[in-house]
Formats: structure tokens, sequence, C-alpha cells
């Protein structure tokens, strides 16, 4: 939103922030967050995974008003537009495309879009002396980490083009952080988003099939899927099933909220895991949906997906000591969320 004039602007006290592909599943719910921080906040969104109604939820939510710009990060004239039209004072920057089986069959449209689009983005930040930078990156960068949990000190050895990707801008993030000092910036690894906003305004709203977990589950539950292929059970681990770190997504953006609280305060790079440190396993998530909605999920036992990791939870303790941040939801806040977003939203929005 735009500063009214003769705003007066306090030095290093930052108020609007841009946020890339803020009407997506994890940008509208950081969206959510920073306004009820009293931030004002700038999307920028092309739509090719989401809809402009996720930010006319946002307002409903908040009662706050978000200037919404249609256009891509790759788009130079148009973030010069942007940036020449608004007082920017910190970017978080979730546009970027994120399913990995489709990084791995179109790599291209994978590096243009998330490292040609990042690069354009810092450029123009550069340019017109924005600094502050909270970047989307993945548990991913750690590929098959033999660390339980993982920790952000953890080999970097993605195995996919999103991960390759991943690692590239956080390789860019942190080398231009060492040519200037003066930037502050968050690379933020998340383990596994899922939940929806407790008002069950937004959510995740995935085209077709869902790849993921939770998603699946929930349209099991609905009606539209008939049952879960559970993707084998003969893993070591508790029950035989994959285990993950789930984070709840109001959880997973107010780590964004304090990560951009510290990029305030000068923090130079940071580098940290966004996850509860903990980890279920699939059976355990379908116990908990059914525990917490009274739906019944049922399920097969399949082969393993290939690729899939046995066990990957999160050191999050490096977050907890920076950013005075941890989770706070449990499992059930998680089911008993995604189930309220999906059965006021059978059709996703
Ligand atoms: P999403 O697809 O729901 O949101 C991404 C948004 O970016 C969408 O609104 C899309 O329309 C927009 N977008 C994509 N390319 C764009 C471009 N070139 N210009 C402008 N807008 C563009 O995905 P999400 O789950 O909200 O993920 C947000 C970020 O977090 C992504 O960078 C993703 O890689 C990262 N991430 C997601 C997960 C996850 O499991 N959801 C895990 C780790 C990291
Ligand atoms: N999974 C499953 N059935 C599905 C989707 C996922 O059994 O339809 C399992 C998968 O093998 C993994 C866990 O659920 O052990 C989480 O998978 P998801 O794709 O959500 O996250 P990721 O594997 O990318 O961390």
């Amino acid at each position: 939103m735009a500063q009214p004039t003769g705003y007066l602007r306090i030095k290093n006290i930052m108020t609007t922030v841009l946020v890339t592909g803020g009407a997506g599943y994890i940008g509208s719910h950081a969206c959510v967050e920073l306004l009820n921080a009293n931030f004002d906040v700038l999307v920028l969104d092309n739509f090719c995974n989401s809809k402009a109604t996720s930010i006319k939820r946002v307002e409903k939510i908040t009662g706050k008003s978000i200037t919404l710009i249609e256009g891509d990060v790759r788009d130079k004239a148009t973030l010069t537009m942007l940036f020449s039209d608004h007082q920017i004072d910190a970017v978080m920057h979730f546009a970027g495309l994120k399913a990995v089986s489709d990084s791995v069959n179109n790599p291209l449209a994978y590096y243009d879009n998330n490292v040609m689009g990042s690069i354009t983005l810092l450029e123009v930040m550069s340019e017109f002396s924005v600094n502050n930078i909270v970047f989307s990156s993945s548990a991913t960068v750690y590929g098959f980490s033999d660390d339980k949990p993982i920790p952000e000190t953890a080999p970097l050895s993605p195995f996919n083009p999103y991960g390759h990707n991943k690692r590239m801008v956080e390789q860019v993030l942190a080398d231009i952080s060492i040519a200037e000092p003066s930037w502050n910036i968050a690379s933020l690894r998340y383990f596994n988003p899922v939940g929806a906003h407790p008002s069950g305004e937004i959510g995740e709203d995935p085209n077709g099939v869902p790849n993921n977990l939770m998603p699946y589950v929930s349209q099991v539950a609905v009606g539209k899927r008939e049952r879960l292929s559970v993707f084998g059970n003969d893993y070591p681990t508790i029950d035989g099933t994959g285990v993950r770190d789930y984070i709840h997504v109001v959880d997973l953006a107010l780590g964004h909220v304090a990560a951009l609280n510290k990029l305030m305060q000068g923090c130079g790079l940071l580098t940290l895991n966004l996850g509860a440190g903990r980890g279920y396993s699939v059976l355990e998530l379908v116990q908990a949906f059914e525990a917490s909605t009274e739906q019944k999920i049922p399920y097969e036992i399949v082969n393993r997906r290939a690729g899939d990791i046995a066990i990957y939870f999160a050191d999050a303790s490096l977050a907890k000591q920076v950013l005075g941040w941890k989770t706070t939801k449990t499992l059930e806040d998680i089911c008993r969320d995604a189930w309220r977003w999906q059965t006021k939203n059978p059709n996703g929005y």
C-alpha cells in the first residue's frame, strides 16, 4: 500500500513489505500475519498457481486491505514500476513453482521461474537499495540426509531440479551478503507445510490430484477420492510408513514475521530450518485426522514412491534460539484446520 503524502518514514523501521507469490498457499497465510503485525502489504502474483480470491479472503480475515499487482517476478519492467511507485522496505519472496516431479520433467521452466525470477527480483531490489529479503527455501536442499533430526549444518545434496533451484538461490543470497554486508537475508528451509487458517477462509488449493499427503487425506475425507494409497510400510520407522515434520502453515507464517523482525534489527545472513522438530508417520497422521475430524480415511498399502526418504525432520533449535520462534500448533490443530478449510471449500477457491 502506498504511504500517504507527508508520511514520515522513521529510519530503520520497516513498514511496507512486498510479498511475491502472496496469493499462494503459504504467501496468503504470511499476508494475514503481516497485516496482523501491522505491516503494509503489497502482493505481486502472476496467478499461475493461485487465484485473486485468496487475497480477498485475507482482507476479510484481517479487515485490512492489500495492494495487489498482477505480474511476473521475471518481468523487470513490472518490478521497476512497482519499486518506483511504492516505498518498499522488505520483500518476502514466495513466488515460484513447487512440484518436484514437474521440475524433473520441465527443468528449464523451473530454472527460469525459480532461479531467474529470484535473480531479476534481487537485481531490482539492489537498484532501489531495498536490502531486506526473506526467501522461501526448502528442506529439499538436504537431499538424502542421514541426520535425524537435520540441522542447518547438514551437507546439502539436492537430487532434483527443484531442490537445485532452492540451493542455487540460497547460494546467490549468501554471495550477496558477502559482497554487500548491508543486506539482511533470511533463507528459511521449510519442512512440510500443512493445515489451513483456523477461519477456514484460506488454505491449500492444489490443482488436480494432490501429490502431498495432507491434501490427499482431506480429499478422501470429503469424498473426492476413494482411498489413500500409503506409499510403503517397510521403512525403518515406528509403523513402517514414512516420517515427516509437519508444520502448521500459520506457525510457518509467524516464523516469517519473526524473521522479518530480525531483519529489521540488521542480522546479515540467516539460514534457518522452519519445522516442528518432530516427525509423524503417515499412519499417525491418518489416525490423528480420523480422531480430530471423526471422518474415516480408507487406505491401502502400496509400493514405496520412488525417491522417498524414510525419516525427515528438522532440528528446529536454531530458529528458536535466533528468532525466539517455535511452533505451537499440534497435529490435531493441523488436521482440524485442514478439514475446516476442505469442508468450507470442497472445490477450492
Ligand atoms: P503456491 O504455488 O501456492 O504459491 C506460489 C505463488 O507464486 C502462487 O500464487 C503462484 O501463482 C505465484 N508465482 C509462481 N511463479 C510466479 C512468477 N514467476 N511471478 C509471480 N508469481 C508467481 O506455493 P506455496 O506452497 O505457497 O509455496 C510458496 C513458496 O514456498 C515456493 O517458493 C515454494 O517453493 C516454497 N516451499 C513450499 C513448500 C510446500 O510444501 N508448500 C515447501 C518448501 C518450500
Ligand atoms: N504419502 C503417501 N501417500 C500419498 C502422499 C504421500 O503415503 O498419497 C507419504 C509419502 O510417502 C511420505 C509422506 O506421505 O512418506 C509425506 O509425503 P508428501 O508428498 O506430503 O511430502 P514429502 O515426501 O515431499 O516430504
